[in-house]
């Protein structure tokens, strides 16, 4: 109680603000997962790796927009294509352009697809995906699984999909990391287009999918004859490749976003082309598949020059490598006490379990002790970090080493504070 007094007094701009904002916003709010009681807290600005906040704050960007945020804001490759862009290019051409073509084959290269599609979402890509899936297949089932995020409109934090997920009756919910769940629902289901799964699961956050399990996944969707969709939105970053690229996965269709338009809105998904056909437009057949942004030139711009410029595979390896040791050193000031450290590279979750579970499989093992979560959150952002409150975090490129090892040591002051 005393942390969230204060956290009242030192925003006290946000509360103001956040007042106005109920006026026209249900909630005050327009992406759910931002909002956090008492009220949020409203940012003013970014830099780099912070964020300052309309109160005067500053503080060490650690939810890096849910993985999107990887360059920051303000890197000086990505900044300038954009102002190139808007000068010299223009918005939105609507017409067909090479600078989706250059991206599609840059995308293609990294990720091992035979052709892609671009859209405005995450969301939008697993839509995509699926439709297509279900016009290859000529099937409607699609298998995911529980305590998934595949987008706004679709998510499964239990056995039933959210109550505002579209097809309520068309999914067959498998539990995660659970073998022989996964092999009886994908193989005895029937009518199956397609299997939609997480490498890791980011809404847990980040409950990573074993390697059995994902192959499992894999094996069972093609011995149906399904699409095996991998949704990559948030775990692209986690090696040149992606995460399918670290398992040895090969899936029928991968989705991707976030981070890959550079910061600018995005969205694609790609693959086998023998699937990606269902979408060529010279078949007169085909799905449609249209979107006024699809390939708007400054998320096609900057998010090549990101790709092929900042976030080259180089740097890739060595940034998810500081986000594994910054995991490590988590792990090892957390040892005895109810916090738990998950993820992979640099998407890290921190959890603090009642009964104090060391290894997450399944969001369902979840038994989240609140108060002490809550306490972290406030106290975290007390010492000028900015944490989701589901407890995630996404690393962005330089980020001073000094903060990281600043983070390591509020964690164990606080554990020690809370943990005796
Ligand atoms: N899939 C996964 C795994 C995600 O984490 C997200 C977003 O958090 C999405 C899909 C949806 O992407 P978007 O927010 O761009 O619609």
């Amino acid at each position: 109680d005393d942390a969230k007094a204060r956290f009242v007094v030192r925003n006290s701009t946000s509360l103001k603000l956040h007042e106005e904002a109920v006026k026209s916003l249900p909630g005050g709010n327009t992406r759910s997962l931002l909002h956090n009681a008492p009220f949020p807290v409203f940012m003013k600005s970014g830099k780099g790796h912070q964020v300052f906040s309309e109160d005067g704050h500053t503080y060490t960007d650690f939810v890096g927009e849910l993985t999107a945020g990887l360059y920051g804001h303000s890197e000086p490759t990505i900044q300038k294509t954009l102002v190139d862009t808007i000068q010299n290019t223009g918005l939105n051409l609507g017409a067909t352009t090479k600078l989706e073509a250059q991206y599609a084959a840059l995308l293609c290269n990294r990720f091992k697809l035979d052709l892609v599609r671009f859209t405005n979402s995450g969301t939008e890509a697993n839509l995509h995906a699926i439709q297509g899936a279900r016009r290859f297949t000529g099937r409607r089932k699609v298998v995911v699984f529980t305590g998934a995020y595949h987008g706004a409109c679709f998510y499964f934090p239990e056995d039933q999909p959210a109550e505002n997920c579209v097809d309520l009756e068309d999914w067959v919910i498998a539990e995660y990391n659970n073998i022989e769940d996964t092999k009886a629902k994908i193989e005895r289901s029937g009518d199956i287009a397609a299997v939609l799964v997480e490498g890791m699961q980011g809404a847990g956050p980040c409950i990573v999918g074993t390697h059995e399990f994902l192959h499992q996944v894999q094996e069972s969707a093609r011995k149906v004859g399904a699409v095996f969709i991998l949704d990559e939105v948030m775990t692209s970053r986690l090696a040149p490749g992606g995460l399918q690229e670290l398992e040895g996965l090969t899936p029928d269709i991968t989705s991707i976003g976030k981070y890959l338009g550079g910061g600018i809105t995005f969205g694609a998904f790609g693959g086998r082309e023998a699937v990606m056909r269902v979408y060529d437009p010279r078949d007169g057949t085909a799905l449609a598949h249209s979107g006024t942004f699809n390939n708007n030139t400054l998320g096609m711009a900057a998010g090549y020059v990101g790709l092929s410029q900042v976030y080259t595979p180089e740097v890739n390896r060595r940034f998810n490598e500081i986000g594994s040791r910054l995991r490590e050193k988590l792990q090892k000031v957390s040892q005895g006490t109810k916090m738990t450290v998950t993820g992979r590279g640099t998407i890290i979750g921190v959890h603090f379990l009642k009964d104090g579970r060391r290894e997450l499989k399944s969001i369902r093992e979840k038994k989240d002790d609140m108060d002490l979560k809550e306490l972290f959150w406030f106290e975290m952002m007390e010492n000028g970090f900015w944490i989701t409150r589901r407890g995630s975090i996404a690393l962005i490129l330089g980020t001073p080493a000094e903060e990281l090892e600043r983070f390591v040591k509020c964690v164990e002051k606080f554990l020690e504070r809370h943990e005796s």
